[in-house]
């Protein structure tokens, strides 16, 4: 779940300060489907997810509809799925080091005899 590592990030006073701020900015419009906010509920949305390095900055705000803001959730939490994954594909994988190191405790014990 996106909420998993703690406390939603657009609940701050600080993100709340910048949606206001966007909708001045972009007026109170989806920036994706152009949906109207007085008659579908908008989200303000980091452009830039947080978990891949966004700010919480007007430059990285947009308002979304509901039905953009989840369908762009659920891209980036296949993204982090996959990062995840990566990460773990990564961790399996042996360390150049391990090879060089065995490759020298071999030889060491070459010398030895
Ligand atoms: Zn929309």
């Amino acid at each position: 779940m996106p909420w998993s590592n703690g406390p939603s990030r657009t609940s701050t006073p600080e993100w709340r300060k910048i949606r206001r701020a966007c909708i001045t900015r972009d007026g109170n419009t989806c920036a994706e489907c152009g949906a109207d906010g007085r008659q579908v509920r908008l989200d303000c949305d980091h452009i830039i997810p947080v978990a891949e390095g966004g700010t919480d900055t007007l430059d990285n705000a947009r308002m979304l509809c509901t039905t953009c803001h989840a369908a762009k959730t659920r891209r980036e939490t296949e993204r982090g799925r996959a990062r995840r994954n990566a990460k773990r594909y990564r961790a399996k994988e042996p360390h150049p080091m391990d090879a060089i190191l065995a490759q020298q405790q071999a030889n060491q014990q070459c010398e030895q005899h």
